[in-house]
């Protein structure tokens, strides 16, 4: 998996799984002689897309940002996305990638779609337990208590299991605000996906990493007008993407994305195009 140094931080990404989406959904009002160039769709209009999580090592914490979608995904659904039938523990992948889960000690979830927060916990005979029991878990409030508004547009995308019972013994913790959950690595409202997502810096010897989670789900959604059609509220989406892309170019921070199946680590232009000599894909990792 990709790896970089940046700063006193090792960042890791760590895909949870490769799924298939409709490139409809995936690209809103664009239209699909455009994005299907970025993104080729199969017979079904489904694009390749992938959860992306982020390992952040501080030398004092072992940060897991997202946790993928966790396996709970009806079999109908999990074959809607092409996910394979026997799915594979987020711990597992870690482990293989030389991360021990064991040394996570925070957890970050953006938001509680199921595809983000799904490996926080791990089913045993219908109970829940934590499937990182020395971490500290965080997600905003305010998406805790609209996933519990069960409202029909997004109601699909919440798992209650994947974040109760880590509320309940108290492991998760609610934000009311942006918050340094270590040293140099922050939490910042920004809404559009949804009303309370959070996108994540990590800072170092003057180095940043920014992860944008679902406010730029791939490279290709770096164009602002590109907005996923999930978007609760796409005017505030483009909004906040210029502002943190704007952000991104001035400081030259390496950036990942939610969802890009290839690109892991990238640096962005002022016009919040890649800078093609800084792209760090799955092939040329450092
Ligand atoms: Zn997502």
């Amino acid at each position: 998996m990709p790896r970089l140094s940046l700063g006193g931080l090792e960042i890791t990404r760590i895909q949870a799984g490769i799924y298939h989406w409709d490139g409809g959904a995936i690209f809103g009002v664009v239209p699909k002689t455009l994005w299907s160039k970025a993104a080729p769709a199969d017979e079904l209009n489904r694009i390749a897309m992938a959860f992306n999580c982020y390992v952040i090592q501080t030398g004092d914490h072992t940060i897991l940002v997202e946790t993928g979608e966790g396996g709970k995904m009806p079999d109908k659904a999990r074959a809607r996305m092409k996910l394979p039938a026997v799915h594979q523990p987020l711990a597992e992948i870690l482990a293989a990638n030389g991360i021990d889960p064991d040394k996570i000690d925070i957890v970050v979830n953006t938001h509680l779609h199921f595809d983000h927060c799904g490996g926080n916990t791990i089913l045993t005979g219908g109970a829940a337990r934590a499937a990182f029991p020395n971490a500290r878990y965080y997600t905003r409030r305010g998406e805790w208590e609209h996933a519990h508004e069960r409202h029909i547009r997004d109601s699909v995308s919440y798992i209650d299991n994947n974040y109760d019972p880590l509320v309940e013994s108290g492991q998760m913790e609610l934000l009311d605000d942006d918050r340094e959950v270590a040293p140099g690595v922050k939490v910042h409202l920004a809404p559009g996906h949804n009303r309370d997502m959070m996108v994540l810096t990590a800072s170092s010897s003057g180095r940043t990493f920014c992860f944008f989670s679902d406010l730029i789900p791939s490279a290709a959604h770096l164009t602002p007008s590109w907005v996923a059609a999930f978007d609760l509220f796409p005017l505030q989406a483009i909004d906040n993407k210029i502002r943190w892309i704007e952000r991104a170019s001035r400081g030259d921070w390496v950036c990942g994305f939610g969802h890009d199946k290839d690109v892991a680590f990238a640096t962005l232009k002022p016009d919040g195009q890649i800078s093609p000599q800084e792209i760090y894909a799955n092939t040329d990792a450092k």
